[in-house]
C-alpha cells in the first residue's frame, strides 16, 4: 500500500513519464522548439510542478490561455518564455508586459491595450500575432490582417513592442487527411509570407498542436505547442494509443473503497434505482462523485479497477459517490479502486472513460476537481 492510500481520493501525477513524454515529442520534432501547454491547472495535472518539470525536460516555452494562468507561474518562480492566448478587454496587459510574457492579439482591441500598457510600463512589449487560417474561433481573419500587421509594425518601430511571434491553431488536425488541415497551412504561409514581407521578424512561427506534432510533420515550423500528449494521453483513439507514440500516462485518478456490504437479489441501487442486484452479492462504495469531476455520464458504464478486476459503475454516478457490485468478493474498505491510469496494471485508462461519458479523455482528465488532491510523484529530475 503506498503512503497516499489513507486519502479518501488522489491524483497521482507522475511527473517521471511527463519528463519522459516531452522529450519523445522533442524528439519527433526535432527541429522545432518545445511549447508546454499548462492551462487549465496543466489540464488538472497541477500546473506549476508540469510547468517544472516540463522545462527541465527540453521544453523552452510554457503556454496558458489565460493571462491569470500565466502570471501564477512566474509568480511561483517558473522561468522561461510563457504566452497566453485568451484576452478580454481590461485585462492585466500591464502585468504581463512586466512579468515579461508574450501577449497574443488577434484583433485591433487587443493590439491598442497592449500598446497603452507598454507605454505606461515603459517596456516593450512581446506581442505574437494569431492569424485565423480556418479554425474560425479566435485569430485575425485574412482581411482584417493587413491592417493588424501594419498597426503593430508601426508599433514596432516607435520601440513599443516587439512582435516575437505570427501563430494559428488547427481545426481538425485529430482527423489525419483532413482537407482543411493542407488548406490552413497554405493560408498559414501566405498570412506569415505577408507579414515578413511589410518588415515582420518573428522568433517563432507555429501552428501545431499535439495530433499535429504526431502526424503533420510540416506543420512543425519553429515551435509545436503540445498539451495532450505531454500528459501521455494520445489526442483521438483514432491517431493512436499513447504506446503507438512512446507515450505513457501521467495521471493516475484512485479512490479508497468507503463500505463494503452485502445484500439481497433485487435491491435496486443508488439515484433512480437504474441498476437491480440480480442475485445476493457484494457492493463496493467508491467515495467519488462527480463532484470530482467523475463524469455523471457515466452511470452504468464508468470502468473501475477494484478486487482484482475490471468492474463497471452500478447505477448512477452521484456527487460525491457511486457504487459498484462486487459479485460476491469483499475486499476490505479502505481498498484500492483505480479509475484510470497508465492500464498495465489492468486499471482502465483515461481513454476508457471518455468512451463511456460519450466525450475527449481531454475533458476526463481536466475536470477532476479540486476536491481531489494532486500528488506528484518523482519530481527530481532523472539526470542522465
Ligand atoms: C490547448 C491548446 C493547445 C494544446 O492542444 P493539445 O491538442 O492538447 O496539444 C495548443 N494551442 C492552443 C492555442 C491551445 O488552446
Amino acid at each position: 500500500m503506498n503512503e497516499t492510500a489513507s486519502l479518501r481520493a488522489r491524483a497521482e501525477i507522475d511527473l517521471a513519464a511527463l519528463r519522459a513524454n516531452v522529450r519523445a515529442l522533442r524528439a519527433r520534432a526535432s527541429g522545432a522548439q518545445l511549447m508546454a501547454v499548462v492551462k487549465s491547472d496543466a489540464y488538472g495535472h497541477g500546473a506549476v510542478p508540469c510547468a517544472a518539470a516540463a522545462l527541465e525536460a527540453g521544453a523552452t516555452w510554457l503556454g496558458t490561455a489565460t493571462p491569470q494562468e500565466a502570471l501564477a507561474l512566474r509568480a511561483a518562480g517558473i522561468g522561461g518564455r510563457v504566452m497566453c492566448w485568451l484576452w478580454t478587454p481590461g485585462g492585466p496587459w500591464r502585468e504581463a508586459v512586466e512579468a515579461d510574457i508574450d501577449v497574443s492579439v488577434s484583433g485591433m482591441w487587443a493590439l491598442d491595450e497592449v500598446v497603452a500598457a507598454a507605454t505606461e510600463a515603459g517596456i516593450p512589449a512581446r506581442v505574437q500575432l494569431k492569424a485565423d487560417t480556418g479554425l474560425g474561433r479566435g485569430g485575425c481573419q485574412p482581411a482584417d490582417w493587413p491592417e493588424l500587421v501594419s498597426a503593430a509594425r508601426t508599433a514596432e518601430a516607435a520601440g513599443t513592442l516587439r512582435i516575437t511571434g505570427l501563430w494559428s491553431h488547427f481545426a481538425c488536425a485529430d482527423e489525419p487527411g483532413h482537407p482543411s488541415i493542407e488548406a490552413q497551412l497554405g493560408v498559414f504561409r501566405d498570412m506569415v509570407a505577408y507579414a515578413e514581407k511589410e518588415g515582420v521578424e518573428p522568433e517563432v512561427r507555429h501552428i501545431a498542436n499535439s495530433p499535429a506534432l504526431l502526424t503533420v510533420p510540416e506543420s512543425h515550423f519553429d515551435l509545436v505547442r503540445t498539451g495532450i500528449a505531454m500528459y501521455g494521453i494520445s489526442p483521438s483513439p483514432e491517431l493512436g494509443t499513447p504506446a503507438d507514440f512512446g507515450l505513457r500516462p501521467v495521471m493516475t485518478l484512485s479512490a479508497s473503497v468507503a463500505l463494503v456490504k452485502q445484500v439481497p437479489p433485487g435491491h435496486g441501487i443508488s439515484y433512480g434505482h437504474h441498476y437491480t442486484t440480480s442475485a445476493e452479492t457484494t457492493l463496493a462504495l467508491v467515495p467519488v462523485g462527480y463532484a470530482d469531476g467523475v463524469p455523471r455520464h457515466a452511470s452504468g458504464k464508468g470502468p473501475v479497477l477494484l478486487a482484482g478486476r475490471r468492474r463497471t459503475i452500478a447505477g448512477r454516478v452521484a456527487m460525491d459517490q457511486f457504487v459498484v457490485d462486487l459479485g460476491g468478493d469483499t475486499p476490505e474498505p479502505g481498498a484500492e479502486a483505480v479509475l484510470f491510469g497508465p492500464g498495465d496494471r489492468g486499471e482502465p485508462t483515461a481513454e476508457d472513460w471518455a468512451e463511456a461519458a460519450g466525450t475527449i479523455a481531454y475533458e476526463i482528465v481536466t475536470r477532476i476537481g479540486q476536491r481531489v488532491p494532486r500528488v506528484h510523484l518523482h519530481g527530481a529530475p532523472d539526470r542522465g
